[in-house]
């Protein structure tokens, strides 16, 4: 057991090479810089800090890296609210912040100096909005950054309805945009937080919705045209097209993953056998389907995102196997679990994480701050949570026609390397606990793994009807 501890104690030290106070250390100088971009690589090294302080369940450097997340998104005018509501859990364990407020507002906050910082945060606004033909052009009183710009959408097929939402860090001058527009459902904007203008543009139909930056301005073509409708109401609804998927089978050579209750059962070959039966059904239903291992050999984690974004895959699946240590209750341990990209607090997630996470640890200085960014679109952690729950679904309804005690473990969101790169909504799949002596003996049983990756498949399709 002290041996175990010892072994962990020198793992942490060693997994990323640069320690996590190097890190730190080099955020904070940055954050002192005046220049933008050096702040923004601050604002985005302490992003990267706090998911691994996740990932380690270390929460002094959790604080360390929000307050500085706060700091430097404050200095960019980024909207830092939810990490502040965060950090704010935190501060009541009173620690010495690492940056003292005086630094990072300079000069020091005084109650006369409120008046001016307003001021000043308002100097940004939007001056104009207005239609040019199909065209909604949005003018800011000065050039646009576009880090002040966050754009999402939220789409129901179910319900017909279609959100294109722009977060945009500026305020609003005048309060009433008529910005109506046939056929559109709604077209808002409205001073939604302080600091965050809104704009929605609700549709009836899916919109091919562009947008780019021009100096001042933000031009939006939501694709809109006269004969919008009269297309989609003629078109007889077609099933959804062929998709590219890229099928990840989790470990692989040298790292074997988790080892099961019985000594036979590895992580990496119980994953990889419902994989390739996965990749059957679905290239039988006519999908472009890609693994990325065809065989039994060790592929970085990176590696396997960018993969994905090569074939430019529209969903990417990597498939796991669970397992708790010998030593803890291996009878009670069950059931299946589906996870999506998110950093989050719970400690299963963390240790879920953490195990799957800990071979490939080096891999994570390449995380840049692209791949950063990447995570952070909103939208795709709704599409990844949309397909979670269809493969979760999927899974459990299939294996539950077969068998007794399926356990439905949740879907869950987690801090997993292997997803952050990844350009599409992605999920990993834990399809079971090999340390659990039933479950091994089913996960092992190749009945069992094609039912498996039927009912995988079944969710994936699911997704793909909602989503098309
Ligand atoms: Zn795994």
């Amino acid at each position: 057991m002290i041996l175990r501890l010892l072994l962990l104690a020198f793992l942490c030290l060693n997994l990323y090479g640069v320690s996590n106070s190097d890190l730190l250390k080099r955020a904070d100088t940055a954050l002192k810089s005046g220049k933008k971009n050096t702040v923004f690589m601050a604002y985005n090294s302490y992003k990267n800090l706090y998911l691994k302080a996740l990932i380690d369940g270390d929460t002094t450097l959790q604080k360390k890296a929000l307050q500085g997340i706060v700091a430097s998104g404050k200095k960019l005018h980024i909207d830092v609210g939810d990490y502040q509501k965060k950090l704010s859990k935190y501060q009541t364990h009173t620690v010495k912040p690492v940056i003292p407020p005086a630094k990072v507002v300079k000069p020091a906050v005084k109650p006369t100096n409120i008046k001016k910082k307003i001021t000043m945060i308002r100097t940004h606004s939007i001056t104009k909005a207005q239609w040019k033909g199909s065209e909604l052009i949005i003018t800011f009183s000065k050039k646009l950054d576009k880090n002040r710009v966050n754009y999402f959408k939220l789409e129901d097929a179910g319900k017909k309805n279609y959100r294109y939402i722009f977060d945009m860090h500026t305020s609003l001058l005048e309060k009433n945009y008529n910005l109506r527009k046939t056929p559109l459902k709604r077209v808002s904007l409205s001073q939604y937080k302080k600091n965050t203008v809104r704009l929605v543009i609700q549709s009836n139909t899916k919109l091919p919705l562009r947008f780019y930056y021009e100096g001042r301005k933000l031009v939006i073509k939501p694709g809109i045209h006269s004969n919008i409708h009269q297309n989609v109401a003629l078109k007889p609804s077609p099933r959804h097209s062929k998709k590219t998927i890229v099928i990840d089978p989790g470990h692989g050579g040298k790292d074997s993953g988790a080892i099961g209750y019985q000594k036979r059962v590895y992580e990496k070959e119980v994953v990889f056998r419902i994989s390739k039966e996965l990749v059957a059904i679905l290239r039988k239903k006519g999908h472009k389907v890609h693994l990325t291992r065809t065989r039994d050999r060790f592929v970085k984690l990176h590696k396997r995102t960018e993969y994905a974004n090569k074939k430019q895959a529209d969903i990417f699946i990597s498939v796991h196997a669970n397992a708790i240590p010998r030593s803890g209750k291996i009878h009670q341990a069950y059931g299946l679990e589906t996870y999506f990209l998110s950093p989050a607090n719970s400690k299963r997630a963390a240790r879920v994480a953490a195990k799957e996470n800990i071979r490939d640890m080096d891999s994570m200085n390449r995380f840049g701050k692209d791949s950063f960014l990447n995570f952070l679109n909103r939208e795709k952690i709704l599409a990844s949570n949309k397909l979670a729950i269809d493969i979760q679904q999927g899974m459990l309804r299939m294996l539950r026609s077969h068998y007794a005690k399926v356990k439905d473990g949740g879907v869950r969101k987690g801090p997993f390397w292997v997803l952050v790169g990844a350009q599409m909504p992605a999920v990993l799949v834990e399809v079971g606990f090999v340390s659990n002596p039933m479950e091994a003996k089913r996960l092992a049983n190749r009945t069992y793994q094609k039912r498996l990756a039927q009912g995988l498949a079944e969710g994936i399709e699911r997704y793909f009807l909602k989503n098309p």
